[in-house]
């Protein structure tokens, strides 16, 4: 008999991991992505310790740590007073093989991963396949193409990102909420570490007139700016708009190199469900959030990790379907309870309109850095490893392959 075989729609992050994670485990995959070539939109850019240790196995963090920089510390800043907090990652050794950040774009990881597929027999990709929605057929599942083929298989994984066209063809809800504010996102060359004292590659910085989150990758310094209603996206992306705002972090007498820009609302929305029969719905089509603590993508890897080993285990033959259900659902409660939980709360303590309140969250902040218990205690919670070891059962019983 050939092996199950399973249609992943979506060559992001999500899509890649969990392609990866079900061909190892012994199914073909069909990888059906829409666009012409792998998207490389500076999207995503940290990957927490939890899911480097999730990916360990896969044999894809040394490259990516060589294409990207290690950030050991992350800190809350005040624009006025500077460093409020700041936590160091490295005392998590004990229970991390990767006690840092990475910051490594999301399209990184992606094009390892696709890399490795082409000496893979049992993972065929294919570019500039749009999939129009699926279908489940109980003990099986079909993906329909724009081309107007019918693509049948055992299984169909959506991992089609925020506007999900297999949730919507699902009829599934996507409910929650929508942020007032944009986002604006500036990358510059210019180096602000020069000009900032102790500034770490990850920095939430606390401000009564503009907060905003200035991150460190490989090349380029990220600046994340709120945007209200009283800008359109056209002035916000202005190159006036744009140089006011870097001006603000440091100011220079010559203008910024922006070497990209992008405006984006941002929602915190969970899908009604993560499956239906042979239909599973992973990262960004299954949930989306605010960026404030880079939980997204990371949340989206961790389902692809343990839905992929739990589809593969009930195609296989190895579990039964009821478990995968059940851990369909033990994702969607942590989307819920852990990753917008955590990103809303990062979102208003840096963002309180009303001063004393912004105020009180950053003296929490300065009081757990202080403490080195609490300290330890939000890193554990803030690098994602609280919610990996909250299904550490469930991947044990799937097959999941895990470094821990
Ligand atoms: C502008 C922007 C900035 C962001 N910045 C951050 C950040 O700083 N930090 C953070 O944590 N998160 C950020 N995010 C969110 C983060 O990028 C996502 O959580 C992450 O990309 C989710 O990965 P995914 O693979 O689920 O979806 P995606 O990365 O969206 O990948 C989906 C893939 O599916 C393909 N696709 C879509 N529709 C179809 C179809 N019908 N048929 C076939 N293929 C299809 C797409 O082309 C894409 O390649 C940002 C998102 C945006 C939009």
């Amino acid at each position: 008999m050939p092996p199950p075989h399973a249609i992943v729609v979506g060559a992001g992050p999500v899509g890649c991991v969990a392609s990866a994670v079900l061909a190892s485990s012994g199914i073909d995959v069909t990888l059906l992505e829409a666009a012409p070539e792998l998207p490389r939109e500076l999207r995503a850019s940290t990957f927490h310790p939890a899911t480097l240790d999730l990916l360990g196995p896969f044999g894809v963090v040394d490259e990516m740590i060589g294409r990207g920089l290690i950030a050991p510390r992350f800190a809350y800043r005040d624009r006025r007073q500077g460093v409020v907090a700041e936590f160091d990652l490295t005392v998590l050794a004990d229970v991390t093989d990767y006690p840092f950040r990475l910051q490594c774009e999301q399209f990184k990881l992606c094009e390892i991963m696709l890399e490795r597929f082409r000496s893979m027999a049992n993972v065929t990709v294919r570019f500039g396949a749009e999939v129009l929605g699926a279908v489940d057929h109980g003990d099986s599942a079909s993906a329909q193409l724009a081309t107007g083929e019918t693509m049948a298989a055992d299984a169909v994984v959506a991992a089609d990102g925020a506007a999900s066209a297999v949730r919507k063809s699902l009829g599934l809800g996507f409910d929650g909420m929508t942020y007032e504010d944009r986002y604006l996102v500036l990358s510059t060359p210019f180096e602000m570490a020069d000009h900032l004292d102790n500034l770490a590659y990850v920095n939430y910085i606390s401000d009564p007139d503009e907060w905003l989150v200035l991150l460190r990758t490989r090349d380029l310094w990220r600046a994340l700016f709120p945007v209200g209603d009283n800008q359109t996206d056209a002035e916000a992306l202005s190159d006036e708009s744009a140089q006011r705002r870097l001006q603000g972090i440091v100011a220079r007498d010559e203008p910024y190199k922006v070497a990209h820009r992008t405006i984006y609302r941002v929602h915190q929305r969970v899908a009604d469900r993560f499956l239906v029969g042979r239909v599973v719905l992973m990262g960004d089509a299954a949930h989306i959030n605010n960026p404030l603590g880079g939980m997204g993508m990371n949340g989206g890897i961790h389902d692809a990790m343990l839905l992929g080993a739990s589809l593969a285990a009930v195609l296989r033959g190895d579990m039964e379907a009821d478990r995968l259900a059940h851990h369909a659902e033990l994702r969607r409660t942590l989307a819920i309870e852990y990753v917008r939980r955590h990103t809303h709360e990062n979102a208003e303590s840096l963002a309180a309109p009303d001063g004393a309140a912004r105020q009180r969250a950053l003296d929490q902040m300065a009081a757990r850095a202080a403490d080195p218990e609490a300290a330890r205690a939000y890193m554990l919670q803030a690098s994602m490893i609280n919610a990996v070891a909250a299904m550490s059962a469930e991947l044990e019983e799937a097959g999941a392959i895990t470094t821990g």
